[in-house]
């Protein structure tokens, strides 16, 4: 049966598939089994949706750590010398079994962190496309030749051995299986710690992993708060990480590992990224960038959402105007229905962060355009009223700072030069958009903006094998492309005495 549109699943289909999942007693994945936490501690974890208490998982502690490092790393050098197209095999049958098992996935992380399970599919194929990307890029692990002299010299790749992979609580299920991809292919075990408020689906891929990889090669260990991801950023037998999450939490992972070794930490962290619209760009094409840009999906919990409308004055009355209907004819339903467009905060935490900063704006002269707090007239959720905040003075704290919810800070200008100013005035630098008919001012200003990742008449598509990858505040290395399966490598150097 599927849904009055014929999407998919009816919402009651989700409900009762969900019901089934739910039923379970969750374990972590260690050295190739399911079990609990040494200790024997669990933790809940709600339904932003309900409210409610949807699963009880082991809380893990610095004993499973130690016990999933020891398992990676007694395997990882059997993992490691096998044929890298031998590696990518087992990488593609992952892949397979996963989307065996696609809806219940989508409807796991749409219980589990309120998105709507209709885009939690399309997560599930994401992360399907980034695991068979990196299976298919197993041969180009490879090294050069150099002439340096008329003896041989090359280069070859070996992996780290095991990494550390931490990841933030949006995206849960597309973040834990292709975070996975590039560091496996490349030849290391894996230790994976998901958010906290969103660990279930991890969990499950766990344990399809383990009908399927070698056991060690990848490990799921939960916890509640640090004591797990800091066990395993401070680990010895740990040199690389990497890690996608929040800015403070990037720079405390930097500090700890920097006091236990010198590491190799990756860092994908947090934006606050620009639309800049110039007069000449048509006004209902900066609205609909923007909405999505926004990912409003996820109620704008996604690093490269576009949480800055720069808009020149000419067009700033136009693009809002447009703006309204496009936010306000959204319903706010279940996630588990197949008629949902935009998911609940995660948690009570970042609902009462983002009123605070929408509160906070309001008080220092921002005006409502449409928002502006907790949606109207819904029954239940977490959900929070797509907000585009105009008047924002472009230093105030919702124009320079992450907030990580459906909020949008409009800054007006006239003048170029005085955008990419703004633009770059915030200490991130992870996404820019612009939007323009004139193409060379399209590509002087994009080169001039201080970020990893520009659209241009556009705003928010990933491209598997274009780099992702913030500037400044916002990161360190690139994501999603082969420079990816290649920062989970380290190069060697052979010189060979022919004379
Ligand atoms: P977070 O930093 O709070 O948590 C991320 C992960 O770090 C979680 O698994 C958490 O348990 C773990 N963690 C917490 N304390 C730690 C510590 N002391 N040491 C090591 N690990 C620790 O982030 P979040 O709230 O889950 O996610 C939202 C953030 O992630 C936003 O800032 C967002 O922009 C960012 N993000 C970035 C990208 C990107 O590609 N650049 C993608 C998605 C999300």
């Amino acid at each position: 049966m599927t849904s009055a549109t014929g999407a998919g699943p009816t919402r009651a289909e989700n409900e009762r598939r969900v019901a089934r999942l739910l039923d379970t007693e969750w374990g972590m994945l260690i050295n190739g089994q399911l079990c609990q936490a040494a200790s024997g501690r669990t933790f809940d974890v709600l339904n932003p949706f309900t409210e409610a208490r949807i699963a009880t998982v082991p809380d893990g502690s610095t004993q499973d750590v130690e016990r999933a490092v020891s398992a990676a790393h007694e395997v990882s050098d059997a993992w490691g010398r096998r044929a890298a197209t031998s590696r990518a095999s087992l990488v593609y049958a992952l892949a397979d079994a996963i989307e065996d098992m696609a809806e219940d996935f989508a409807v796991l992380d749409a219980v589990d962190g309120g998105a709507p399970v209709n885009v939690m599919r399309n997560d599930v194929e994401m992360a399907l496309d980034s695991l068979r990307y990196f299976a298919g890029l197993a041969r180009e692990i490879k090294g050069y030749t150099v002439p340096a002299s008329t003896d041989l010299h090359f280069t070859e790749r070996q992996p780290y051995g095991v990494v550390g992979k931490i990841i933030p609580f949006n995206h849960p299920f597309m973040f834990a299986a292709s975070k996975i991809a590039a560091p496996l292919v490349a030849g290391n075990a894996v230790v994976l710690k998901p958010a906290e408020v969103t660990p279930l689906s991890a969990l499950l891929l766990g344990k399809l992993a383990s009908t399927i990889l070698p056991a060690g090669v990848l490990s799921v260990v939960a916890g509640n708060g640090p004591t797990v991801p800091d066990a395993i950023v401070r680990h010895p037998r740990v040199p690389r990480i990497g890690f996608t999450g929040s800015e403070a939490t990037g720079r405390s992972i930097q500090r700890a590992a920097a006091e236990v070794a010198v590491k190799n930490v990756s860092l994908e962290l947090g934006g606050k990224n620009a639309l800049i619209a110039f007069p000449d760009a048509d006004p209902r094409a900066v609205a609909h960038g923007v909405v999505q840009g926004m990912n409003f999906t996820w109620s704008g919990q996604s690093c490269g959402s576009t949480s800055r409308l720069l808009v020149h004055d000419a067009i700033a009355e136009e693009v809002l105007a447009n703006v309204t209907p496009l936010v306000e004819s959204r319903q706010l339903i279940s996630p588990l229905d197949p008629g949902a467009v935009q998911g609940t905060m995660v948690n009570r935490r970042q609902f009462d962060k983002v009123i605070g900063y929408i509160d906070g704006a309001v008080e220092q002269g921002a005006v409502v355009v449409t928002g502006g707090g907790r949606a109207a007239g819904v029954e239940q959720g977490l959900f929070i009223a797509p907000t585009f905040l105009d008047n924002v003075a472009p230093d105030s704290p919702v124009a320079m700072e992450e907030i990580f919810g459906p909020v949008v800070s409009v800054i007006r200008w006239s003048d170029e030069e005085e955008a990419i100013r703004i633009a770059n005035s915030v200490s991130y630098g992870l996404t820019a958009s612009v939007y323009t008919n004139d193409i060379t001012r399209a590509h002087r200003v994009a080169r001039r903006l201080e970020t990893g990742f520009v659209w241009i008449n556009g705003a928010g598509p990933h491209f598997l094998g274009l780099p992702y990858g913030g500037w400044k505040n916002s990161g360190v290395g690139v994501e999603e492309g082969l420079d990816e399966l290649l920062s989970y490598t380290r190069s060697k150097s052979v010189s060979v005495m022919l004379s």
